[in-house]
């Protein structure tokens, strides 16, 4: 069986894609490291249900550091952007580079991530963080792939039913949190 780096933003994001991996003979480490979500309380909700679903499946989770303050710091001068803007172009290269310096550490040759199966975010730019952050990793290959086609997006929606997943209602900063929506579906 392979092995992967999952970077998990959150427990619905990910259920679809660890279930797909682990049909194609593929175990996944996922890496929960996601210090753009605020407040602390949000992030340890996301983070505890991520480890309540790979307990249930039996596969390794690492938790990254919750540093927000740095996080904010990287983004700047970004505050003011949309969603699917330049804040969040930065926020994903943080999260893949984090991811593929793990990877390349841990040696695990293949990383991916599940911000790539929220249909809220920007593919191309999640796949440009993801390509970016091996460019000078010749060891680490980032799996770029479109986490919402092939019927991932059902089977995302039926997974966050049968195992109850806390569902946020926003993406994660507090910059996102006034494009909450109602009822949760977001990730
Ligand atoms: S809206 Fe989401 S992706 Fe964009 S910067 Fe905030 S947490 Fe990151």
């Amino acid at each position: 069986m392979g092995t992967l780096l999952l970077h998990a933003c959150c427990a619905p994001c990910s259920a679809a894609v660890i279930e797909w991996l682990v049909d194609r003979d593929v175990r996944p480490v996922l890496f929960y490291f996601n210090p753009n979500i605020f407040p602390r309380e949000e992030y340890d909700r996301r983070a505890m249900e991520c480890t309540r679903h790979a307990t249930t499946l039996g596969l390794e989770i690492i938790t990254g550091e919750y540093d927000h303050a740095a996080w904010l710091a990287a983004v700047t001068g970004l505050e003011r952007e949309p969603e699917r803007g330049a804040r969040c172009a930065r926020c994903f290269e943080i999260r893949t580079r984090a991811t593929a310096l793990l990877a390349r550490e841990r040696g695990i040759g293949l990383f991916a991530t599940t911000l790539a199966s929220s249909r809220w975010k920007d593919l191309a730019q999640i796949s440009a963080a993801g390509q970016r952050a091996v460019t000078d990793l010749p060891d680490v290959t980032f799996l770029d792939r479109n986490w919402r086609k092939g019927g991932l997006d059902e089977r995302r929606r039926a997974l966050l039913a049968r195992y109850d997943f806390y569902n946020q209602s926003y993406c994660g900063c507090e910059f996102s949190a006034t494009n909450r929506v109602s009822p949760p579906d977001r990730g």
